[in-house]
């Protein structure tokens, strides 16, 4: 089968494979949709440097079931199914705990085992879950990182109810995701943004403010008069942008940090405590946020914003225009049939 594997040396290459064969409990998935996510560029980076072995790379996947393996029974071949990048070992203290996202012993597809810019990707069976029939899987495809790590960071971790104002620190793909399912659950949203084309699809996608991080302080203390934010949930995971999220957070106010990034940040316990603040982090998604993320796709309050589409070979260029900050939102690859 083709796949685009990252090689020794950071190169992006088209290449032949066998196609994977299932184990018991496993499936094979014909991929039809894979989302390009900016995470494959850290990715990409570390196999770069060497210090991550060459991988078949895609966590956002959609497509077709393909072959089952002898003991499974959460799927038949031929349906449409979304599949969670999570392998988790559903052994281990985490997962009988249903934290699957932090498991102690599993695997990640795209990251430590062949992911989905190839033509086929097994998975474990209880890792994917129906996609509805109205669901395009172009849309379908990030729903399995995006979608449900928004799902994750807004509803799960940031608690967000109806009035509550939402800050979203980065309108990229996630960003964009969290706008929407924000807005699904009837709150405010504020979206703080350098680009302005991303701006615009916040806008579009529902957002009721989108300003630039220099005029963020200003333009919300207009918005707010002074109450501050329930949520504040930061995409981009610098020191500038956590001590921007924490500084617009009213009284008991959550801030999530999605990216995990390395700068140092002072905390005072005072930060937390006074005004009964929360500081999480959100570790990448569990089956469960994944079936909220389909479910909110389903009932058309949750669409990926999907600008722009190419088959697998398109792979190095949109990774390029992805690192230039050149594509808003998601980048799909259709690694069978164009537009499936
Ligand atoms: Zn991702
Ligand atoms: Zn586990």
């Amino acid at each position: 089968m083709r796949a685009i594997r990252f090689e020794a040396g950071g190169v992006v290459k088209l290449v032949q494979v066998p196609k994977p064969e299932p184990g018991p409990e496993d499936v094979v998935v014909q991929v039809l949709a894979a989302g390009v996510c900016r995470t494959d560029l850290h990715l990409l980076d570390e196999v770069k440097a060497g210090t991550h072995a060459p991988i078949i790379p895609g966590h956002e996947i959609a497509g077709r079931i393909a072959t089952i393996g002898a003991d499974v029974y959460t799927a038949k071949v031929g349906d449409l199914v979304g599949v969670h990048f999570e392998q988790p070992c559903g052994r281990c203290r985490q997962c009988r705990r249903q934290r699957t996202n932090l498991c102690e012993d599993g695997t990640t597809l795209g990251f430590d085992a062949p992911g989905g810019y190839a033509e086929f990707v097994v998975a474990k069976q209880t890792t994917i879950l129906p996609l509805p029939p109205n669901l395009d899987l172009a849309f379908a495809a990030p729903l399995g990182c995006s979608g449900a790590t928004a799902y994750r960071a807004v509803v799960v971790l940031g608690q967000a109810e109806e009035e509550d104002l939402v800050v979203i620190i980065g309108a990229g793909g996630v960003g964009l995701s969290a706008v929407q399912i924000s807005k699904a659950y009837n709150t405010r949203v504020f979206v703080i943004e350098p680009r302005e084309e991303a701006r615009k699809a916040a806008l579009d996608s529902g957002a009721d403010r989108a300003v630039g991080p220099g005029e963020a302080r200003p333009v919300f203390r207009d918005f707010e008069a002074d109450a501050g934010a329930d949520v504040a949930i930061d995409f981009v995971g610098t020191k500038s942008t956590f001590d921007l999220g924490r500084s617009l957070l009213g009284p008991g106010g959550r801030f999530v940090a999605v990216a995990p990034g390395r700068e140092t940040v002072d905390v005072a316990a005072s930060d937390l405590v006074n005004g009964g603040k929360a500081y999480l982090g959100a570790y990448s998604s569990t089956m469960a946020d994944f079936a909220r993320a389909i479910s909110l796709a389903e009932a058309g309050r949750l669409r990926p914003v999907v600008t722009r589409k190419g088959p697998l070979a398109d792979a190095a260029e949109v990774l390029n225009d992805l690192r230039a900050g050149k594509i808003v939102g998601r980048a799909v690859l259709f690694p069978g049939p164009m537009d499936p």
